[in-house]
């Protein structure tokens, strides 16, 4: 993991090797901090703990964006503050912990496994702590209970697994309606007033217009696949991760149903 970057005041990112995986760290008062996703690799989350340390923070609340392995993780040394995640976020999490702890096992080793998924519910407009204002936005697109969370005062978006210059749009396809979830997702995000910086799950940060540009090319990836367009999305080349290509694949049947 590259070590953590500030991306706008009291807001420090770090990113992964591991499919560009960021985790975001909110500075609060007297040294506590929020953190956001902490990833991926044990190697990753000991680098974060360790670093943090030296600036003198410490973790005094966690969020997971949403229920998928990579974004409900954790290590003893970022100490036991409350984590938490949106309630359905939470659900899932709990009736498919046997799939989110595989996921882990399998592409991280040597993660504490018993800290894996270990959020508390949280059903509010925002996370409670005595730092920056971090706004929740929370709808179903791409995962259920997928909270974003917007800190109004630096103008930083941190957008889970949505907005990123890397990944198509991925659907929750087992959901009843995942186009109108995603939209739905899209579409609170696009609203969020003054944002200046977005942080992907997965991908770089980038600011406004950057924002806008990706939002326009989740709209055409989607209204090309839901019509039986070709895609033509920049972000999908042979060169893509194979699991890229196979979403994309079963997304463009899941349509031609
Ligand atoms: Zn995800």
């Amino acid at each position: 993991m590259r070590s953590l970057t500030e991306v706008a005041p009291g807001v420090l990112v770090a990113t992964s090797s591991y499919a560009l995986t960021t985790s975001t760290v909110v500075v609060g008062s007297s040294g506590g901090c929020l953190v956001i996703d902490p990833a991926v690799t044990a190697a990753d989350l000991a680098g974060l703990a360790a670093e943090l340390a030296a600036r003198g923070l410490r973790p005094v609340v966690g969020w997971s964006t949403h229920p998928h392995w990579d974004h409900v993780l954790w290590s003893r040394e970022l100490g036991d503050a409350p984590r938490y995640a949106a309630p359905a976020a939470v659900t899932v999490t709990e009736a498919e912990r046997d799939g989110i702890l595989d996921g882990a096992r399998r592409a991280a080793p040597g993660l504490d496994l018993e800290l894996v998924g270990r959020m508390r519910s949280l059903d509010a407009s925002a996370i409670p702590w005595d730092g920056p204002e971090a706004r929740l936005i929370v709808h179903n697109g791409h995962a259920p209970g997928h909270g974003a969370v917007f800190l109004p005062e630096s103008g930083v978006l941190i957008a889970g697994d949505m907005c990123s210059d890397v990944e198509i749009p991925l659907l929750e396809v087992a959901a009843t309606d995942p186009l109108g979830d995603y939209r739905t997702g899209m579409e609170r995000l696009a609203s969020a007033p003054g944002v200046r910086q977005v942080v992907p799950g997965h991908g770089h940060v980038g600011d406004a217009a950057e924002l806008r540009r990706r939002l326009a090319l989740d709209a055409a990836y989607l209204e090309a696949i839901t019509s039986g367009k070709p895609a033509g999305d920049p972000r999908l080349t042979p060169d893509s991760p194979e699991w890229m290509r196979v979403m994309h694949d079963e997304q463009v049947r899941y349509f031609e149903r």
